[in-house]
Order: structure tokens, then sequence, then C-alpha cells
């Protein structure tokens, strides 16, 4: 380890910096966060140092550096244009026994300055010891995506219950049990970062209060329709916190690969041959974990709210008082569309989109005649073996022969294939592609050849 990483307490301590243009500024930014008790010393000021004296801020002592300034410091910078300046701070701040930072050659300085990722009160630093600063300032925007903005509120709430957890749990494993369960708390946390006082209260009592064994929350997350690369961040922060992942068969494995490690996986889709677990059977294995008091997510290809039947396995939730929440998800018609250049709507040719399911239980489930409309977009989701139905019905309300049509085949993922043609042809065309394909009709299609970046069959 050629650094040891240290958080210093400057606040209401006495440190120098030398400099005053932009570089300077930065590291002033940082510092008058942390509270330092800052002094500026530079020939000439840039406009934010002069507005940081009027404010009270700081103290500017306009001219060159020398020596005597560092009396009484605990931490110099030395953030000048000149070389030969820097090192003048260095070499009497190394004289003096005062750590000191030197922008142009940290490699050389006591101190080098970290990558942040603030979630004040809890911090996160990056450093590749100088050597790579591109590779860690990376690194840090990869973490920074990855901790939510309020993770900071979540970590001072903790540090306000300290005291009673310790009362209520006299035992170790029962607090760490307590700890896991507050920070993963998905409801919890929004109620924190939307500041609702009262809900975060309720929400805390709940978890003190509840056996820690029924401390069970169900997430539904929306894994969009294949390519990895179109989760949400927060569907990510939820496959790396869950204890159990329930998944079917339109999660792709790209997306799987993202689900914590020690994250148990039950695969409750259709396998060849096989028959898909039935809803009901689904609804009761997630009341099944939850109710042991894991953290378990549900995990659906797209949108769990658009034919994803995720309202149903709420609603069994919810009967049995299970806390959920629902994270959505990119669904099949925004990636397919977005993948093979085809706009859902369009000022010329679609003023509205209808998502449509040819998953029908009774005939005439769906109003035809205004499907048949003109000026729209048509999606259907399972509308493969239904496609010559959509056909037949459409025709027979009079929608015209040459609309043109366009099938997406693993739309989004390495595998897309695009088929497209008129009307007529649907049925015909249903046969060149394999589930899950997505049926788009409308003008919005002719656009395809214009847009189209991804390749077509
Ligand atoms: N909740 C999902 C839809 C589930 S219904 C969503 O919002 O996307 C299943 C149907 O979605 C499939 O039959 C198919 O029509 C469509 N679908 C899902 N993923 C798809 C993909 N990658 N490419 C094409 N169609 C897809």
């Amino acid at each position: 380890m050629d650094y040891l990483p240290l958080f210093c307490q400057l606040r209401g301590r006495a440190c120098l910096l030398v400099g005053g243009g932009e570089v300077a500024e930065r590291k002033a930014r940082l510092l008058l966060k942390a509270g330092a008790d800052l002094r500026v010393c530079a020939p000439h000021f840039s406009a934010p140092f002069h507005e940081w004296q009027q404010t009270g801020q700081l103290t500017l002592i306009e001219g060159t550096f020398e020596a005597e300034m560092l009396a009484a410091c605990w931490l110099a910078i030395a953030a000048t244009d000149s070389h030969e300046v820097n090192q003048q701070v260095q070499t009497a701040a190394e004289e003096r026994q005062i750590f000191c930072n030197v922008v142009d050659a940290p490699e050389a300085a006591s101190v080098i300055m970290p990558s942040i990722i603030d979630r004040s009160p809890l911090l996160v630093a990056v450093s590749s010891g100088g050597r790579a600063p591109v590779m860690a300032r990376l690194l840090r925007e990869k973490i920074e995506a990855l901790l939510p903005q309020h993770l900071g509120k979540i970590a001072a709430f903790a540090g306000s219950l300290r005291q009673r957890v310790k009362q209520d749990f006299s035992e170790m494993s029962q607090r760490r049990r307590f700890w896991e369960k507050l920070f993963s708390h998905d409801r919890l946390a929004q109620s924190l970062a939307s500041d609702d006082a009262p809900q975060v209260e309720k929400l805390t009592e709940a978890l003190f209060q509840a056996p820690l064994s029924d401390r069970g929350e169900v997430v539904l997350v929306g894994a969009g329709p294949g390519d990895a690369g179109l989760l949400t961040l927060k569907g990510l922060q939820q496959l790396q916190q869950a204890d159990i992942v329930i998944y079917d068969r339109l999660v792709s494995e790209e997306i799987l690969e993202l689900v914590r490690r020690d994250a148990e996986r039950l695969f409750v889709g259709k396998r060849a041959g096989h028959h898909c677990v039935p809803q009901e059977e689904i609804n009761q294995i997630l009341l099944h974990h939850a109710q042991q008091g894991k953290r378990v997510v549900r995990l659906k290809g797209g949108d769990p709210f658009i034919f994803g039947r995720g309202g149903e396995e709420l609603e069994t939730l919810a009967a049995h008082h299970i806390p959920f929440s629902v994270v959505p998800g990119i669904t099949a018609a925004s990636g397919c569309s977005a993948y093979a250049g085809i706009p859902l709507t369009h000022r010329d040719h679609a003023q509205s989109v209808r998502l449509v399911t040819g998953h029908l239980k009774h005939e005439n489930q769906l109003d035809w005649s205004k499907l048949a409309a003109e000026q729209q977009t048509l999606v259907f989701y399972m509308g493969l073996s239904q496609a010559p139905e959509i056909q037949r019905q459409l025709l027979a309300q009079g929608m015209a022969a040459d609309m043109p049509v366009a099938l997406v085949e693993n739309g989004t993922s390495v595998r897309q294939r695009v088929v497209d043609g008129t009307l007529t042809q649907l049925a015909e065309l249903a046969q060149q592609v394999q589930s899950p394909s997505l049926i788009i009709v409308g003008r919005v299609v002719t656009l395809r050849h214009k847009l189209n970046l991804s390749q077509s069959a």
C-alpha cells in the first residue's frame, strides 16, 4: 500500500491554499465543504474567491507565498500554475511537518486527493495513487451511479437510531439483521428522500415492532426487454440487495449476471416441453419467501405493469400486509421500436400508440373497429399465434391492405431480427419469427428504412 487513506477532520482547523485560479477554486470548494478555516494566498484571485471572502467563508492573503503563512496550519495545498512556487510551498510544509498536496506533482507530495463520492455522512474515496487518474475517475463514476443519492440521508438517519437499537436488541446478530432490513427497505428510503417524516416514523416503528423473521419485502423489478444496458439504475441496485430473485424466461442471461452472487435464484417460467408455473402459485411463492423475512426481487421482462401480471402479484402481497414496491422497466414496445428504427409516434403518421395484448381470453374482447383507425400505431404483445386473427379482424374493419407491419424478434438483444411487409402478409411473416416477438402495425413502420441502424433479417 503506497498511501494510507485517512478521513481528516478539518472543521475549524487552519489550512493554507496557495493559488487563486480555477484549480485552486476546486480545492477551495472541497475544503470549505469540509468546514476548514481556510486562508488563501495569491497575487490575484478569481471572482468566486472574492465572493467567499465577502460572505465570511475564508480569508484572502494578497501577495506571494511566504513560509510563515504555514504557521499553525494542519494542511497545505499548492495549487498555483507555477511549478516553482508549488515546490516552495511543498518544501516549506515538509520542513514544518505539515501535510501538503501539490496539484502539478502529486507523486512527490505527502498527501494526494482522492476522487470522492459524497453521500455524507457516507463517503467513498477512490485513488489510483496518482498512477491512473482516469481509471480512478471512471470507477468513481460507476460507484456514483450505483449509490442512490439519498444514501446519505439513510446513513444519517441510522445514526439517530443507534442508541435505541442497542437498547432494543441485546444480541449482535439481531442488530445486524435489523440494520440490514433498514438499509434495504426501499419504501423507507423513498420516504426519507422525500422528507416524509410521518411515513418515516410509521415504517421505522413497524421495523422495530415486527418480529425479525417477519420483515420480508418484495420488489417488483422491470428488467427491460433484453439488453442489460436497458435495466434502470434502481433496478440494478435492487438486484444487488436481493436475498432471492424470482424470474421468468423473458429475463436475459446478461441481466441475471448482475444479481448479487449469494442471492438464491428461482426460475418460474416455461421450459421447453413444460408448462409455466401457474400465476397463483407464483403469488404464493412470493408470499412464502417474504414471510420468511427475505428481501424478494420479482424480476420481470420489460415493465412489470405492462402485460406483466405485476398487479395480480401485488394484490396477494397487499392482502397479507407484505411491504412491496415497484421499479419500472423499459417495455418491449419502447425497446424494440428504438432498436428497430421505428418511432412509435410521428407528427405525420401516428398521433397515438396503443399497446394491445394478442393473448385473448374470449373472442370480441377487443374493439377491432377502434384498432383499425388510421393515424395510430398498434403494438401487439403476445400476438404471434394470433397473427392470422389480427390480420383478418383489421382487414374486416377496413384497415388498408397495404398498411405496413413489422415483427421484431428478441428485440434489443444481439439476436434481434426484424421482418416487415404489409398487413396482408402478417400471418405469413409471423411464421418467420419466434417468440418473444412484437408486432407493430402502422405507417411509422415505413420510417424504418430511413432510420434503422440495426440489421434486419
Ligand atoms: N412486461 C413485458 C411484456 C410481457 S408479455 C414488457 O413490458 O415488455 C410478453 C410479450 O412481450 C412477448 O410475447 C412479446 O410479444 C413481448 N416481448 C417481450 N420482450 C420482447 C423482446 N425482447 N422482443 C420482442 N418482443 C418482446
